[in-house]
């Protein structure tokens, strides 16, 4: 029992609260923190000792205390790399957004903003006119509205132009979106009835001309997002749809999901349809999102005739559905990019990274290659430049791929390649890629700071062990 002799020799924790090197800590974390800590340190201490282990010094505590503080300092949401390949990656947070919106956004947390205030009659305004204007700059529609995202576009738009009736919507197109997200389900809780028409892979003008009664409301299209219906196939395009819609007195509703503003083969990637174009081919309402392709803040919009915008902003949902000012700032700033496309390539993150070439992302990996091999190799991870493929990501072009390269990280076991990726989740700024054919590829399309990368990759090594 010598280790309990061992114990006496242990400071107490209102010691330790006077010790030098514990007072900075208190003036930084606070008092109540910095007591549960070191109440818990000296406990793992007391463990330790009756199992037979030494006892620290004052030094040694202090060590543990400040590891402790560290790890609870640190949030799940603290900036990482995502070398998954997937620039629009939903559980990674979207798009990144431009200096100029985050900028704008910083101002906005700031100082008060005129965010439902008239500067110019001194009466109350309204928190969308902000970005009326240029929505309907960018797209073409008549009016436009902002709400939380573009499920709440959906459910705002359904429910105050078709609760109590029918809406009208393909097989091919009922998606179901991660996070729970099933057109079926969205109809149902917006109120409106269900009508599917056609069938899985083909639905033809006489499918939706057969389903409009009386009880139709509108007709749906919804761009599919994450999966694409190839082989025996038939859809009716919007601008048919459109027809078709208005000659029965029935609105058309267009959900585009990702909804791009501009012409994405401008920057080398396959075209996705535009606002402007759905909005063009004569659909009522179009809905779409704000962190997708258009590369701002989560966002919803909704654009389309004064009316049905009127009838939505009215719908006591667009109260509990709106959103702040900092996105409203930051959205706004985001949208003026997109008034100098030449520039836009450079600006928006989002665009940046999709539009980088194969050839500079594999001299990015050649250049890293090793540099990172030098901090795995010795562990007995063999690291190589690989040409991948990156995806967009959150429901845009789902089964087209960006040819890009990046880092093939392989190891002696699949344990080991597990504990490889453990690892770098677990760095402070977390390194995330995609496990792949028994190895770890890290794929380099958007990774701009390398600095920090290789910063990052040798203190994860410092534990890392094949
Ligand atoms: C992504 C998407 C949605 C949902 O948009 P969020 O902004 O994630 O709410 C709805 N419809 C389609 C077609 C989509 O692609």
């Amino acid at each position: 029992m010598s280790g309990y002799a061992d114990l006496r020799a242990l400071p107490s924790v209102d010691q330790l609260l006077k010790a030098q090197a514990v007072l900075p800590l208190v003036e930084q974390h606070g008092r109540t923190i910095v007591t549960e800590e070191l109440r818990s340190v000296l406990s793992e201490i007391r463990s330790a000792v009756r199992e037979g282990g030494a006892l620290p010094d004052t030094n040694g505590i202090v060590a543990s205390l400040l590891g402790r503080l560290a790890y609870r300092g640190r949030s799940n949401l603290r900036p990482l790399f995502n070398l998954t390949g997937t620039v629009l990656h939903t559980n990674l947070g979207r798009a990144l957004l431009a200096e100029e919106a985050i900028a704008a956004a910083v101002d906005a947390m700031r100082e008060a903003a005129a965010l439902e205030f008239d500067l110019d009659t001194g009466k109350r305004g309204e928190r969308d006119s902000h970005l009326r204007e240029l929505l309907c700059e960018l797209t073409g529609a008549e009016d436009a509205t902002i709400v939380n995202n573009n499920a709440a576009a959906v459910l705002i738009a359904l429910n105050a132009v078709g609760a109590g009736r029918q809406a009208i919507v393909s097989r091919g197109e009922l998606i179901e979106i991660g996070g729970a997200f099933r057109m079926p389900d969205i109809m149902e809780r917006a109120g409106v009835g269900l009508v599917e028409v056609g069938t899985t892979n083909r639905t033809h003008a006489k499918d939706y001309i057969k389903a409009i009664n009386p009880e139709t409301a509108l007709i749906l299209k919804v761009h599919t997002s994450n999966y694409r219906i190839e082989g025996f196939t038939a859809e009716v395009e919007g601008a048919e749809l459109a027809t078709i819609a208005h000659e029965a007195g029935v609105l058309l509703l267009n959900d585009l999901g990702s909804g791009t503003l501009v012409d994405l083969s401008r920057y080398g990637l396959a075209k996705e349809p535009t606002v402007r174009e759905a909005v063009a081919e004569g659909a009522d309402l179009v809905t779409f999102s704000g962190d997708k392709l258009l590369g701002g803040p989560q966002a919803g919009f909704i654009v389309g005739r004064k009316d049905l915008i009127a009838a939505i902003n009215s719908n006591p949902m667009k109260r509990a559905l709106r959103v702040d000012k900092i996105r409203i700032a930051a959205m706004l700033a985001t949208l003026k990019l997109y008034r100098d496309p030449d520039r836009l390539g450079a600006r928006l993150p989002t665009l940046r990274m999709l539009s980088r070439g194969q050839a500079e992302i594999r001299a990015q990996a050649e250049r890293l290659a090793p540099e990172v091999s030098a901090v795995l190799a010795p562990k007995g991870y063999h690291v190589e430049p690989q040409a991948c493929s990156s995806q967009i990501g959150s429901g845009a072009l789902p089964v087209d791929t960006i040819p890009s390269a990046g880092l093939r990280i392989s190891a002696p076991s699949g344990t080991a390649l597990e504990a490889l990726a453990a690892l770098f989740r677990s760095l402070p700024r977390p390194i995330l890629g995609r496990l792949q054919d028994g190895a770890l590829v890290l794929d380099l399309r958007c990774l701009t700071d390398e600095v920090a990368f290789l910063d990052s990759l040798s203190q994860g090594a410092t534990h890392a062990a094949a």
